[in-house]
C-alpha cells in the first residue's frame, strides 16, 4: 500500500520529482534553493516545518561542502525524517488489559472527527486490520444522530467479519450505546472494542460533554479501567478548515492518534507533518483508498521514501 501512495505522489510531481529534477539539473544554487523551498510549500509541509528543514538543509549542505545532488537528496531524506519523527509511539491499543479489579477488559477505541472525513470507514477498515492481525473486536454505533451511520457501520463490521452492538432507537444516547458495547465485549471476552461516534461540530463545549460522557460511561462499564485510544480521523484533503475544525476535537478529548484519510486523494503528503505539528499527536493510520485493505499502520520511514522516490 505504501507503494500506491508512492505512485499517486509521484504521478502528482510531490516532493519528490520536483527536488529531484532540481537537484539533476546541474549545480545547486540561490535558485535551487528557493525552488526546493516552493516545492516543499506546495506539498503542504506547512512554513514552520519548511522553515526549518530549508535551515537544516542548508547549514549541513554548506558543511558537507558539496553540490553533488544524492548527497543533497540524502541529507533531505534525513531532515524530512527528522520532521515526520520515527520515534513518536504509533503502536495501536490491540490487546484486553486489566481493570483495576484484576479482571481482563477489552482495549476501547474511540473514532471521533467531523462528518464525512472517513469516520466510519476507517472503524470497518480498522477492525479489518485488526482481525487480520488475529484480534477479536466487536465495534460499537454510538453515531446515533445520523440515522444511516449505524447501518453503515454494521454493513462494514459483515465486510470484515466484526459484530455491531447499535440500538434500535434513533436518537438514542451515544453513551448508553458505548456503555452497552463494552458490557458485550467484556461477556464475549473479545480484545478491543472500537466505537464510531457522531461528528456534528458542535461548540467546543458541547464536544467535551458528548466525549467526556462516553469516556466516563465507557471506563465505568470497563470496571474503571480507561479507554486506551481516541483517534482522530482527518481528511487529508480539507486543508486550513479541515485543521480548524480537528483542533476542536483535540482540544475538547485527549486524542492518542491520528488517522489521516483520503492521502490517495491528494499529490500533498507533506500534510502529515503539518498535522502532527499542529496537533502534536502522531499520526497513527492513512487511509489510502475507499475498499477495506485500504488502511495501513503509518509507517514514517517508508512515508519519507514515498515522498522522495
Ligand atoms: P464519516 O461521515 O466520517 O463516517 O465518513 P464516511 O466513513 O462515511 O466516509 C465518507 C466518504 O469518504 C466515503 O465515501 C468513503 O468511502 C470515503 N473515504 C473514507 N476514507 C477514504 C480514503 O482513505 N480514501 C478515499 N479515497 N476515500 C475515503
Amino acid at each position: 500500500r505504501m507503494v500506491r501512495l508512492r505512485e499517486r505522489l509521484q504521478r502528482s510531481g510531490a516532493i519528490g520529482r520536483g527536488i529531484l529534477a532540481l537537484l539533476t539539473s546541474g549545480e545547486i544554487d540561490m535558485d535551487t534553493w528557493d525552488e526546493i523551498e516552493e516545492t516543499l510549500l506546495m506539498a503542504d509541509l506547512g512554513p514552520d516545518a519548511t522553515d526549518e528543514l530549508m535551515d537544516a538543509l542548508r547549514e549541513r549542505v554548506q558543511v558537507l561542502n558539496t553540490k553533488d545532488p544524492d548527497a543533497v537528496r540524502e541529507v533531505l531524506r534525513e531532515e524530512l525524517v527528522k520532521l515526520v519523527n520515527p520515534d513518536l509511539d504509533r503502536r495501536l491499543a490491540a490487546s484486553a488489559i486489566e481493570a483495576p479489579d484484576g479482571s481482563m477488559v477489552p482495549s476501547v477505541v474511540m473514532m471521533v472527527g467531523v462528518n464525512g472525513t472517513g469516520k466510519t470507514t476507517t472503524t470497518g477498515k480498522f477492525g479489518r486490520v485488526l482481525i487480520a492481525e488475529g484480534r477479536t473486536v466487536l465495534f460499537g454505533a454510538a453515531d446515533t444522530f445520523r440515522a444511516a451511520a449505524a447501518d453503515q457501520l454494521q454493513t462494514w463490521g459483515e465486510r470484515v467479519g466484526v459484530t455491531t452492538v447499535r440500538s434500535e432507537r434513533e436518537n438514542a444516547d451515544p453513551a448508553s450505546v458505548a456503555f452497552d458495547a463494552v458490557q458485550a465485549g467484556i461477556e464475549q471476552g473479545v480484545d478491543v472494542v472500537v466505537i464510531d461516534t457522531a461528528g456534528r461540530l458542535q461548540n467546543k463545549k458541547g464536544l467535551m460533554d458528548e466525549l467526556g460522557k462516553i469516556r466516563r460511561v465507557a471506563s465505568k462499564a470497563l470496571k474503571g479501567a480507561e479507554i486506551q485510544e481516541v483517534i482522530l480521523v482527518l481528511d487529508a484533503t480539507t486543508g486550513q478548515n479541515g485543521m480548524q475544525q480537528a483542533r476542536v476535537f483535540a482540544e475538547a478529548v485527549n486524542v492518542t492518534g491520528i488517522a489521516l484519510t483520503k492521502l490517495d486523494g491528494t499529490a500533498k503528503g507533506g500534510i502529515v507533518v503539518n498535522v502532527q505539528r499542529e496537533l502534536g499527536v502522531p499520526v497513527k493510520l492513512v487511509g489510502l483508498g475507499e475498499g477495506m485493505d485500504d488502511l495501513t499502520p503509518f509507517d514514517p520511514y517508508g512515508f519519507v521514501d514515498a515522498l522522495l522516490e
